[in-house]
């Protein structure tokens, strides 16, 4: 449905009709002269209520603002296009003078719509311009679809670094981790703490109890591990029977009272009447400055090795 803009004329009227794109004329006084039939269906707003008026913005916002195809025939600057449309636009690479850009519209469909879409002036034979098109394309579908790839990659992601038997993070997950901490606590003079946490005399429960029971123990640390510890605190399934926790802003000798305070609390569920556990050994290390990853990890292992040589269910600091 069309009324006349200089030049229109009944071919022009037919082209923008049968255009499938949904497309929106307007004059040089706002005044819409266009509103194709896919305008009308993706907008769900008939062309009679928008044919010579200039209200084009009811089909978009809630409130009165120019559509795309206003700020053309106002001969907006860029700094006034921007004021709009916020950094999401750019100027055409295949038509001068026009703009693209691509936006959510909440007021649109139901739940909103994502749209793609186009204004490009219209000029008489002199060069004056005499209005604008806009196209607008539903490209929803293509958010959804993105949206839920992005958070089936995100899902796979922590997947990836999870371990399943006990859903703490693995070891990958500590290789990626301990630079950006120990950086992080280097840079601002912080301490940080690391602790070897290993099963005691595991094999034995595995071979009494069997290993059905085994990981029944396993998850049972796993919480009381994850329940010892502070938010920024990382706990990590480092191996079979072996757990490593990361203790950003943890000096030693606080990060030993943390690991006592664990240590008898996994060796309390052991007294008669409670669902045994077991006990655990646990070596201690803060972070020196200038040594690597796998050196600070090799002192806590090597002082959890002492408490295993000691007599196991203690905790060591290494040295
Ligand atoms: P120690 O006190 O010296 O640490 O003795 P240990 O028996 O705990 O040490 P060892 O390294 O000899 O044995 C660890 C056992 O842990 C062997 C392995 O079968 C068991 N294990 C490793 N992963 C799992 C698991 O996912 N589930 C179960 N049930 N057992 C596991
Ligand atoms: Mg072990
Ligand atoms: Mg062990």
């Amino acid at each position: 449905m069309a009324t006349t803009i200089p030049g229109d004329n009944l071919i022009l009227s037919q082209i923008v009709e049968g255009n499938p794109v949904a497309s929106i004329v307007i004059d040089a006084q706002h005044r819409v002269t266009h509103w194709n039939r896919a305008c009308a269906v993706l907008t769900g707003v008939p062309a009679a209520e928008m044919i010579g008026r200039t209200e084009q913005w009811r089909a978009f916002y809630p409130q009165p603002r120019p559509i795309m195809a206003d700020l053309i025939v106002s001969d907006a600057l860029e700094g006034t296009v921007d004021e709009f449309y916020h950094g999401k636009f750019r100027r055409s690479a295949l038509i001068d003078g026009a703009f693209e850009a691509e936006d959510f519209f909440p007021a649109c469909g139901e739940g909103g719509r994502w749209l793609y879409f186009t204004a490009a002036p219209l000029r008489n034979a002199s060069g004056e311009l005499i209005g604008a098109i806009e196209t607008l394309q539903d490209v929803t579908e293509r958010h959804r679809a993105e949206d839920a790839l992005r958070e089936s990659e995100e899902r796979y992601r922590l997947l990836s670094v999870t371990d399943p038997l006990t859903g703490l993070f693995n070891r990958r997950r500590l290789h990626q981790c301990l630079p950006g901490e120990i950086g992080r606590c280097a840079r601002h003079g912080r301490p940080l703490s690391l602790l070897v946490i290993d099963c005691d005399h595991f094999k034995k429960i595995n071979d009494s109890r069997g290993h059905l029971e085994g990981d029944l123990v396993l998850q049972t640390l796993a919480r009381l591990i994850s329940l010892s510890l502070r938010a920024s605190d990382l706990a990590f399934r480092y191996g079979g029977e072996e757990f490593v926790v990361l203790l950003p802003e943890v000096g030693q000798e606080a990060a030993v009272l943390l690991a006592e305070r664990l240590r008898l609390s996994i060796a309390g569920r052991n007294a008669p009447g409670d669902q045994a556990v077991c006990t655990v050994s646990i070596g201690v290390a803060e972070y020196r400055g200038e040594e690597s990853e796998n050196a600070l990890i090799n002192r806590a292992d090597a002082a959890c090795y002492v408490a295993k040589a000691q007599g196991r269910n203690r905790v060591v600091l290494a040295t």
